[in-house]
């Protein structure tokens, strides 16, 4: 029988332990870490993503500043609110919530936010760093997440086959190449991949990040394996799921993340994590 890994108590631990750091840096310079998280228009998947992230900035101690900004949004309006958060010394992460309204380019956006405060990881520039192993740069939270739900199985990542399902600029991605740097065998599948089954069926490491329910059943899965699910979906009684068949799957690998309570939680701890160590580039 596998073990379910719950990433919300892992989050909660290093939630605490940054709590001491926020501390000591608002200590020091007078101030709280800050995070201003922007969100256009109503989405309510994205109203209660926003909530959760600054309800964890005032559980860690980061100050968050909320700009709730209307669907009609015009571009002008949101590239100026970036401008001036980048100028803003006392601003030290920058976060716009994905999606945008569709007559905003989040293309051409996101970009605008100063690389050394887009604690999302997304910029060009953060990419890079991540390709080219700098670890100064601030990387994706969901990848960072995923990384360390794996290390706290206790097994060694160095070596394994690594199979990520997906390939986004903000999750499969990045997850296969912190894989990579932590010396995985990495594979990467997506739509077009023909018998999915045959490269999952090889993963001591499997990531899904699909956003499709169900779509790995135990059939696909090795014996033994760490699964790791990030999807987020509803099922047909409207209740959250993931893309791994959790109940199926869970008597057969070895360690398994739930949906809700695994990839989430961790994603937001990251966020933090992230924050605090802008903020501290911030004012250096
Ligand atoms: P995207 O829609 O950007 O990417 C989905 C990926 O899945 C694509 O690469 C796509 O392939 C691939 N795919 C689609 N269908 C199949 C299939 N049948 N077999 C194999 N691969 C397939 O999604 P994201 O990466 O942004 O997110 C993935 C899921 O994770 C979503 O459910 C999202 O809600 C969730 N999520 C959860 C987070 C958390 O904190 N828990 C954070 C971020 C995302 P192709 O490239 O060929 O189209």
């Amino acid at each position: 029988m596998g073990k379910v890994i719950d990433g919300k108590a892992i989050a909660g631990v290093l939630q605490e332990k940054m709590k001491a750091q926020t501390a000591y840096f608002s200590m020091q310079f007078g101030r709280k870490p800050s995070l201003a998280v922007i969100m256009v228009g109503e989405d309510p998947a994205s109203a209660v993503y926003v909530r959760n992230k600054i309800r964890a900035c005032e559980a860690v101690g980061i100050n968050s500043q909320s700009y709730k900004l209307p669907q009609d949004t015009e571009a002008s309006y949101l590239i100026d609110l970036i401008d001036k958060l980048n100028k803003d010394s006392a601003t030290d992460g920058i976060l716009v919530q994905l999606p945008l309204p569709s007559h905003l380019d989040a293309k051409k956006l996101i970009p605008l936010i100063s690389s050394k405060k887009d604690v999302d990881g997304f910029s060009a520039k953060n990419i890079g760093a991540l390709m080219l192993d700098d670890r100064t740069g601030l990387y994706s939270c969901t990848p960072l997440g995923i990384i360390q739900l794996i290390k706290s199985t206790g097994i060694n990542i160095a070596g394994k086959h690594a199979v990520v399902v997906g390939r986004s600029n903000e999750v499969g991605k990045p997850v296969a190449m912190m894989l990579l740097q932590n010396h995985a065998t990495v594979t990467i599948c997506h739509s077009k991949t023909e018998s999915l089954g045959d490269y999952t069926r090889m993963a001591d490491i499997l990531v899904v990040a699909v956003g499709k329910e169900k779509l790995i059943t135990a059939d696909m899965v090795k014996e033994g394996a760490v699964v790791i699910d990030v999807g987020i979906n509803r099922n047909a009684e409207g209740k959250l799921c993931g893309d791994v068949d959790f109940e199926s799957v869970l008597p057969k690998c070895g360690f398994i993340t739930p949906v809700p309570g695994g990839v989430g939680p961790m994603t937001i701890a990251m966020l933090m994590a992230n924050t605090l160590k802008a903020a501290k580039r911030n004012v250096q």
